[in-house]
């Protein structure tokens, strides 16, 4: 049985991994196929404290796992495809296995959105992605739009102008989102341009993407314009599929916490942007992670000493 499991590894879930092991509760981390969350699909995160000239956000990750592995978190690159925590021991399983633990930390983060337009799942990888760290330099000296007001977006088109000849937002609004410094970076370049109050309608294209389907939401006038890559930086939502029925839920499907980093179910905590509605940011993901497993540690010791029997 182990005393605790964390589930996603994130700056949230590899953060409370390095306090659980400095802890000396051997945490085990199950960090998904695809371990290290957001920042893997990311390039220089400028604003993670202690990195004054900015730091690549994959190395980011691999510095944070190698200082979870030197205290003794165990670390697996598994996805946890469901969970009972109506029974103790909490189960936890990964298709092959199931897992027993006193405790659980929930770090399983964010996903991209999609548009849900026709044509983006059949041409996704194809002209049309969410990761512009991913898929970018496919689309060197074309023509590359992207979709979104918020910082992603600002991030995406910035990133995306290496590549492309010209690199189109397209808002939804007459204004951006995005953090002031994000936004003025990107007005002020000049190999991106900006189309105002209009949203995408279609992705069109045979093998690949050719061109887009927009609509002015003030004038409802249609139109088409050429693309190669639709990069689309509209949000993420939580990942709780597997948690639906067992933890409780806001209508968005973020985890409620009713108090710090707790869950309805005892003995399960919540961190980062699995619950965080606000922020979502690296840091602060990393800061909750901290207090989650600060507070799975104090459970612990509740549980596994309690007051009547170190007083006797
Ligand atoms: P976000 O701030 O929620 O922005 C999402 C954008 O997509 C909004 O402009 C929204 O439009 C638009 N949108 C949403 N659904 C849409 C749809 N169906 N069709 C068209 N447009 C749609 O998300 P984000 O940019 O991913 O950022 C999330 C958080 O991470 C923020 O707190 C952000 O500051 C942070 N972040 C920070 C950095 C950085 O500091 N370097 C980088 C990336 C992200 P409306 O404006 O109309 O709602």
């Amino acid at each position: 049985m182990e005393r605790l499991i964390i589930i996603g590894s994130g700056p949230a879930g590899l953060t409370a991994a390095v306090y659980a092991a400095r802890a000396n509760l051997a945490p085990l981390v199950l960090a998904g196929g695809m371990y290290g969350g957001q920042l893997m699909l990311t390039t220089e995160v400028e604003n993670f404290p202690g990195f004054p000239d900015g730091i690549m956000g994959p190395d980011l990750m691999i510095k944070f796992r190698e200082q979870a592995e030197r205290f003794g978190a165990r670390i697996e690159n598994v996805d946890a495809t469901g969970v009972d925590f109506s029974k103790r021991p909490l189960v936890v399983s990964t298709g092959d296995t199931e897992y027993e633990a006193k405790s659980v930390i929930v770090a399983t983060g964010a996903s991209a959105r999609w548009l849900g337009i026709p044509g983006e799942e059949r041409l996704r990888g194809r002209g049309v992605s969410t990761c512009a760290t991913c898929d970018g330099a496919f689309f060197r000296d074309r023509h590359i739009v992207v979709v979104g007001g918020g910082d992603s977006a600002m991030e995406e088109a910035l990133f995306l102008t290496r590549f492309g000849s010209k690199v189109t937002v397209i808002h939804r609004r007459e204004g951006l989102r995005a953090s002031k410094i994000m936004a003025d970076r990107a007005l002020a370049h000049q190999k991106i341009s900006f189309i105002w109050n209009t949203v995408v309608e279609e992705a069109i294209g045979g093998d690949t993407l050719q061109a887009l389907k927009l609509r002015n939401i003030e004038s409802g006038e249609e139109s088409e314009l050429a693309a190669d890559a639709l990069f689309i930086a509209i949000g993420h939502d939580p990942n709780t599929a597997i948690f639906r029925g067992q933890l409780d839920l806001d209508p968005a499907g973020y985890i409620l916490s009713p108090d710090g980093t707790a869950t309805n179910v005892e003995g399960v905590f919540v961190a980062g942007d699995v619950f965080d509605i606000r922020y979502k940011q690296a840091i602060t993901a990393a800061g909750s992670g901290c207090r989650a497993a600060m507070d799975a540690e104090k459970y612990l010791e509740a549980m596994e000493f309690p007051v009547e029997e170190a007083i006797a």
